[in-house]
């Protein structure tokens, strides 16, 4: 019979996981998950653990969902993947029809990749490659935000600025233009948040005045920064943003990975900004978290600069393997099938009104800088000193000290440095809330005691 312990042990002889100092697993093993149901997840000895940041911002509507479970067994009797230049299929065309449909209008079409990373690699190559076919061959640079987050890739690395990822790759990577950011956690005592975006916009009119020749585009996560430590701002921005691209001749491309799909209390962010982008990069939750997939929607003016004979040699030559896998189309499909039958984004206004209620006691917490929250996204801001803000020395680990105790009392949070955030499917309910809430508050406790 498996238990945690044996397949821990046979998993830290071969493997190498993500995002992590393999040492750590002397200390706390890795937990081997047997079973997923709704937003439980169950281990090999039984304890259970609600998955309160939906598996890394994927799953929107639980582990093991009925009708995403039902989808893909039809699926996977009929296509489960086909090569997809020359060729197409059902799933495929449908979701990029429904994608074309539920996105900012005049994003037309629909370009598959299979992460997010990777999405992102091409809404860069695209838009640079789109310049190069219109003549304009001085445009090779890419405008992007103090702490940002884009993906892990080359290419994507390079336009994110979160130090811990990036500073060890530095030789390796593009040059970028970084701007500071919008980030309203530092805003001054009594300033709106509105206030503070658009007065932190001018650093980036500057910045595009002076740079624009040369730049390809601003990729920007809308409202967001959540890989950043959570960090939000106002929809004021990306409006000014859209209208600086415009005067400037710069692409505009919003990286809607992590907070598309309802995250931020609309189906994507763009929307509380009334804008659309040039590109539109999406992953995470655009297949309910079961399968890989991503997609950048892009407009016509877009698609048209690659139209042309084939000896103009302007198509886009850019491909993956998995490109528009038929398994993955079809989870897409069913996702948002639930998003249109259950009316979802209004059903989440509800869960965020729990969600704010739930976590109401932490802003006068000694140790508590700040709790935002921005739709379906929550987080906890741990310091010092809460009248500075200094910070705790990352060393010390303290978010680490909340993880391991929410473990220990079945609650998965996997805060990112010394900040809590509650990221949950869909399908939480406010008894769940309640509990991951009061586990966070036991478990900062803990963490702020020397
Ligand atoms: C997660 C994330 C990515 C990268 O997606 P992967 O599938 O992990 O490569 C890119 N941008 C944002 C905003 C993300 O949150």
């Amino acid at each position: 019979m498996s238990s945690n312990q044996s397949i821990s042990n046979r998993d830290i002889s071969v493997l190498w996981h993500p995002c992590t100092q393999m040492k750590d697993h002397e200390t706390f093993p890795v937990i081997p998950i047997k079973k997923g149901q709704g937003i439980w997840l169950e281990d090999f000895d039984g304890n259970r653990y609600i998955d309160a940041i939906s598996s890394w911002w994927v799953n929107l509507f639980g582990h093991g969902n009925p009708e995403i479970n039902a989808a893909l067994k039809d699926q996977l009797d009929t296509l489960e993947h086909v090569i997809f230049a020359g060729f197409t299929h059902e799933p495929a065309v449908k979701l990029a029809e429904k994608l074309v449909e539920v996105t900012p209008q005049g994003l037309n079409r629909c370009f598959y990749a299979d992460n997010g990373s990777s999405a992102v690699e091409v809404a860069l190559k695209m838009s640079f490659h789109y310049w190069r076919n219109l003549g304009q061959t001085q445009k090779t640079k890419f405008i992007t935000l103090e702490n940002s987050y884009h993906g892990e890739t080359l290419g994507a690395l390079a336009v994110g600025n979160v130090p811990l990822y990036k500073e060890t790759y530095a030789p390796l990577l593009m040059d970028v233009i970084t701007v500071p950011g919008p980030d309203c956690y530092h805003r001054e005592p009594g300033e709106s948040w509105t206030d503070y975006s658009t007065r932190r916009f001018m650093l980036m009119e500057q910045i595009l005045q002076q740079h624009a020749n040369t730049v390809c585009a601003v990729i920007i996560e809308p409202l967001v920064q959540c890989a950043g430590n959570m960090r939000m701002y106002d929809p004021v921005y990306l409006k000014l943003l859209r209208v600086a691209c415009d005067k400037h001749n710069v692409h505009l491309i919003a990286d809607e990975i992590a907070v598309g799909f309802g995250r931020t209390g609309t189906l994507f962010a763009c929307e509380q900004a009334a804008i659309s982008p040039d590109f539109m990069c999406l992953s995470k939750g655009l297949t309910g978290g079961y399968l890989p997939l991503s997609a950048v929607l892009t407009t016509d003016q877009v698609y048209r600069a690659f139209y042309a004979d084939y000896q103009s040699l302007n198509a886009f030559l850019h491909s993956h393997s998995y490109t528009g896998n038929a398994l993955a189309c079809r989870a897409g499909l069913a996702t948002l099938d639930i998003f249109q039958y259950r009316n979802i984004i209004e059903e989440n206004r509800c869960l965020a009104d729990s969600m704010t209620k739930a976590a109401a006691r932490f802003s006068e917490h000694p140790h508590v800088a700040e709790v935002r929250q921005t739709g379906m996204i929550l987080a906890i801001e741990l310091v010092k000193n809460k009248h500075t803000r200094e910070a705790y020395p990352w060393q010390e680990r303290r978010g680490l000290k909340v993880y391991q105790y929410a473990l220990s009392k079945g609650v998965l949070l996997r805060p990112l440095g010394n900040v809590i955030y509650f990221m949950p499917p869909y399908i939480v309910t406010e008894e769940e809330l309640l509990l991951i809430a009061e586990v966070a508050w036991q478990g900062i406790q803990l963490a702020v005691k020397d």
